[in-house]
């Protein structure tokens, strides 16, 4: 969900930082992958585990999967070498873009095997033993696959983009991702590809003051242009993707809300996300998102937010576990940095259960702050031994 490069930075770990790619699996139909970015690295292994659960009763079949790929830049092709399933020679893949006029014929295939040349990476292409085959497509195509029909149409970008649409039983997926508004064609595709979708994933990387300005003519859209798209076409969900890599989470934040404002049914792309489509609706679900370990720990607090609806709420609740990044404390010692220091706290407030908190910490800091007083920063650490309470 993350444009142009992937991102480490800590204040971008809330929405994720791989690039985009991203997984459709259409109810006892085809699967697809959407982009290649850095995010295939992960959906090659889950799919393997997947696979290797299933495969225990069904037989060995291998993996089958569409690949459908936008565009050629960096962000939505680097994963291909990182793809383990491509290394495994049961498994099936079609790969499906289009004819760049800068590579010639079979620029997928080439683009795939010009990742694995010399001296960018250390094996031959020869070693991915999967089955491939390369389908070259190009804006305004149709086809199907077992009951799932695809359509596709050319976006604004620098050396092209094609959008994906797939219509599957459940309902209807656009992918519009690295395109920037203006053309009048363009603008037309797009309204075309995206009407009445149940969910229209669109590039939301800048904000509406840089497309007008600083990033004018980058390739890239805002979250406005979504709502305007998304309103146009009378599409059901929005959701913002390509969050540009100098995004804070505050920032995505503050897209996604002002983007509510205007069209309440959007959400901002996060790592991990999944959509659900079916007769009951568009049901969203996010991953786990508490980085560190849970401690439990009762607290009361007032807790004030706002409904689905939008309706703004109050009330008394019990906090039934905390998730604990570190601390700072103060010591007459000196710890070294990077050794292991064991914190056990008292867990105030929590009168039902008088265990104290028992924490493993890795030391990150140290200075002395005054006399015989130093400060120590710890990082919490997960036990060797210890499974996270879950609720
Ligand atoms: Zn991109
Ligand atoms: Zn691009």
């Amino acid at each position: 969900m993350r444009g142009s490069t992937p991102t480490l930075e800590r204040d971008t770990w809330r929405y994720g930082g791989n690039t985009a790619c991203l997984e459709l699996d259409v109810a006892g139909g085809p699967h697809f992958i959407l982009d290649c970015g850095t995010g295939l690295r992960m959906l090659g292994n889950h799919l393997h585990a997947m696979h290797n659960r299933w495969s225990r009763w069904e037989g060995d079949g291998g993996i089958e999967a569409h690949v459908l790929v936008t565009h050629y830049h960096w962000d939505h092709i680097q994963g291909l070498p990182f793809f383990h399933p491509f290394f495994e020679a049961q498994n099936r893949f079609h790969l499906y873009s289009f004819q760049s006029k800068h590579l010639g014929r079979h620029s997928l295939k080439q683009v795939l095997e010009a990742q694995f040349a010399s001296p960018y990476f250390p094996i031959d292409v020869s070693m991915m033993t999967a089955t491939r085959s390369f389908q070259e497509i190009e804006g305004g195509d149709q086809w199907d696959v077992r009951g799932t029909h695809i359509s596709t149409a050319w976006l604004n970008h620098p050396q092209g983009c094609l959008g994906y649409r797939i219509d599957t039983p459940a309902g209807s997926i656009v992918y519009a991702t690295d395109n920037e508004p203006g053309p009048r064609e363009y603008d037309n595709n797009l309204r075309q590809l995206a009407q009445g979708a149940d969910v229209l994933i669109y590039d939301a990387q800048y904000s509406p003051e840089q497309l007008a300005s600083t990033r004018k003519g980058w390739g890239h859209s805002c979250w406005l242009e979504g709502v305007k798209v998304a309103r146009e076409t009378k599409a059901k969900n929005l959701i913002l993707f390509h969050h540009d890599p100098d995004s804070s989470g505050r920032t995505v934040d503050g897209y996604l809300s002002a983007a509510r404002q205007e069209f309440p049914c959007t959400w901002a792309a996060m790592e991990g996300m999944s959509v659900k489509l079916s007769e009951r609706g568009t049901e969203v679900a996010l991953p786990e998102s508490r980085l560190g370990q849970r401690r439990r720990l009762k607290f009361s607090a007032t807790v004030s937010g706002q409904t689905e609806d939008g309706t703004p709420f109050e009330e008394h609740a019990t906090l039934r576990d905390i998730s604990l990044q570190g601390a700072y404390l103060s010591l007459h010692n000196r710890p070294r940095l990077q050794s292991e220091m064991r914190v056990v706290i008292d867990a105030m407030g929590d009168h039902s259960n008088s265990n104290p908190l028992c924490l493993r910490a890795t030391v990150t800091h140290c200075t002395r702050v005054h006399g015989d007083q130093n400060g120590v920063g710890v990082f919490f650490v997960e036990d060797a031994d210890s499974d996270p309470p879950r609720d």
